[in-house]
């Protein structure tokens, strides 16, 4: 098994176009991070939990669209039953992490991004 090139769960790049994101876009990152028969993102790897049930990714795209799907509605169409499904998959709780160490100020490890 290869180390993944980039860190787990970082945001997919067509979401940093700030105010430049369309409705395609949104669309697209939607469908490239939504693996509800996985138990991981294929594409960023983030592992989907009780306490994250999507990827940074997917759920940020899902929130955009659902207040931008009636800019292009003929965009949001084919994907609007995944989008608007009722989420059932019985995910396993989170991996307890061990505390910061003393003195960092942080509760919990915090990776580099
Ligand atoms: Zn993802």
């Amino acid at each position: 098994m290869s180390a993944p090139t980039r860190p787990v769960g970082r945001l997919d790049p067509r979401l940093r176009r700030g105010l430049a994101v369309t409705v395609a876009d949104l669309v697209a990152v939607f469908l490239t991070h939504h693996h509800r028969d996985r138990p991981a993102c294929a594409v960023c790897g983030h592992v989907y939990t009780t306490a994250a049930r999507w990827c940074p990714s997917e759920t940020l795209a899902r929130q955009l669209l659902a207040c931008r799907r009636h800019e292009r509605p003929a965009a949001v169409a084919p994907i609007i039953d995944v989008l608007t499904a009722r989420d059932t998959r019985a995910l396993p709780d989170p991996a307890a992490t061990a505390p910061a160490a003393a003195g960092t100020g942080e509760l919990f490890p915090v990776a580099d991004a």
